[in-house]
């Protein structure tokens, strides 16, 4: 295929350009792909490095002296490429595009002795291709109709790196309005965390009271001998017991762990009818506990789809997961809310 660099950049700057949600690496990247077409002018074989503080400060809007480098430490070209490989494997045209160039887009940096400024920049390598051409030959020569999805990425490629949702796109309930600030934050100790679990209690106990006075409410009509009423109440006991325990067990039980877990599935009263996911999480960044409702997501490497968290089955019973929706028993993930890495749970075989 006869495509130049510049037409490669340009591909590039486009798919991240499309990205919905762009996060800081994702302009830095942008930033850094348009300075070496600006830069590069006739010449783009020769890589343009750009320093990481003005990527920052372009990101993010801060004034360059401003920025500290404890900051932008957190920015290393191994996270500009894995949102750069994420963005390429996220779509089949962009999957394409490389598979068939033989050519990967690859972030590099300097090692940084002394007060050395830390620079990035991208070479295009080329990529051994053997591995897609031998999938595409079994491919030919098996039955038309038979269609295996592409295994894209080698297996050591599956590990994942979770994001957060910003909280403004997360959609809560009016009561977890109340309770909550504008930045989801609920701190414990402070007025409006003692009445978010004086609620809780009172929610608990009233719960239970309502249970037990219909089963004696039950009781005094089986004495009544009125077998209408006898129906009547117990079809409505019925209910009320399936209505309590699964407030006990999503609810009550649920916001219980949260203390031990530190992170739990947000319960559904603290969401909007809209918002199909959330997660609660427990920090302690002082010295008291401040509860968050947040959504961690990512994109899982074999199938594309998105990956939430979710509670772990049998085998991982105590650890939450990362599942994907499209396989959510299948592809299933590690979930580090620390250091937001995950690692495939299946066999390092799966993909071959
Ligand atoms: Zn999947």
């Amino acid at each position: 295929m006869n495509i130049n660099n510049l037409e490669i950049y340009q591909f590039l700057i486009k798919i991240l350009n499309n990205k919905p949600k762009k996060i800081n690496s994702t302009k830095m990247l942008i930033d850094l792909i348009e300075t070496q077409i600006d830069k590069g002018e006739e010449n783009f074989e020769i890589p343009v490095r750009v320093s990481r503080k003005l990527l920052y400060s372009n990101a993010t809007g801060e004034v360059i002296e401003s920025v500290q480098e404890k900051t932008v430490q957190n920015y290393k070209a191994k996270n500009l490429q894995q949102e750069l490989d994420k963005t390429i494997d996220e779509q089949q045209v962009s999957r394409d595009f490389f598979s068939n160039l033989g050519i990967r887009p690859v972030i590099c940096e300097n090692a940084t002795e002394g007060n050395q400024a830390k620079e990035f920049w991208m070479e295009l390598q080329r990529i051994d291709n053997s591995f897609n051409q031998e999938v595409k030959s079994a491919l030919v020569n098996d039955d038309a109709n038979f269609k295996v999805a592409q295994p894209h990425i080698p297996a050591n490629r599956l590990d994942i790196v979770y994001e957060k949702t910003k909280f403004d796109e997360i959609k809560i309930s009016r009561r977890a309005k109340f309770f909550f600030n504008k930045d989801g934050e609920l701190i414990l100790r402070k007025p409006k965390g003692i009445a978010f679990m004086l609620y809780l209690v009172v929610g608990y106990i009233s719960n239970w009271i309502i249970l037990f006075s219909s089963i004696l409410l039950f009781v005094m009509y089986v004495y009544s001998k009125s077998v209408w009423l006898i129906y009547l109440s117990f079809t409505y006991i019925v209910v009320l017991t399936l209505f309590s325990f699964s407030a006990h067990k999503n609810k009550y039980k649920r916001l219980h762990s949260l203390v031990q877990r530190r992170i739990i599935k947000a319960p559904e009263f603290l969401l909007h009818i809209d918002q199909f996911n959330a997660d609660l999480e427990l920090n302690r960044p002082t010295d008291f506990n401040i509860a968050k409702i947040t959504e961690y997501y990512s994109s899982c490497p074999i199938c594309q789809s998105r990956i939430l968290v979710d509670y772990g089955d049998e085998t991982y019973k105590y650890y939450m997961v990362g599942r994907c929706r499209n396989a959510p028993d299948a592809h299933v993930y590690t979930f580090d809310r620390v250091t937001l890495k995950g690692f495939f749970l299946g066999h390092e075989a799966y993909l071959k």
